[in-house]
């Protein structure tokens, strides 16, 4: 379930909101449960893959959202060397696709958009 922190530029209030899918995050306009101001920031959490190397290939199209959404470039290059550890692993159509994309330069942004489709589309089935 995803999951997303906010501070209200009103009242400085952060707070938490869980959506059922990505779906409904997309379609959602939060709103300050303190002063109700729909003024609010959206708070980056860092997103911590506990998983060992091998099953990077069973991340989903929401977790790599999650890791790409962090923006951290460092922890993207991780993830493509704990992968490149684990030659011989079937590493998933998300992943190969979306490591393709980054190496060729694509950016963060056209990735991380096409992932949230595709994370909506999960979540209707
Ligand atoms: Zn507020």
């Amino acid at each position: 379930m995803p999951s997303y922190d906010y501070r209200c530029k009103q009242c400085g209030r952060a707070f938490a909101l869980f959506y059922k899918s990505y779906k409904d995050y997309d379609a959602a306009s939060p709103v300050c449960p303190q002063c109700g101001s729909s003024d609010l920031t959206r708070l980056i959490r860092r997103v911590s893959i506990a998983r060992p190397s091998p099953n990077l290939a069973n991340l989903s199209s929401g977790e790599m959202l999650s890791v790409l959404e962090g923006g951290d470039s460092r922890e993207i290059g991780s993830l493509f060397q704990q992968v490149g550890d684990s030659a011989g692993v079937d590493l998933g159509q998300t992943y190969r696709e979306t490591a393709e994309r980054l190496q060729k330069g694509d950016s963060i942004q056209n990735v991380e958009n096409d992932l949230r489709a595709q994370a909506s589309n999960t979540a209707d089935e």
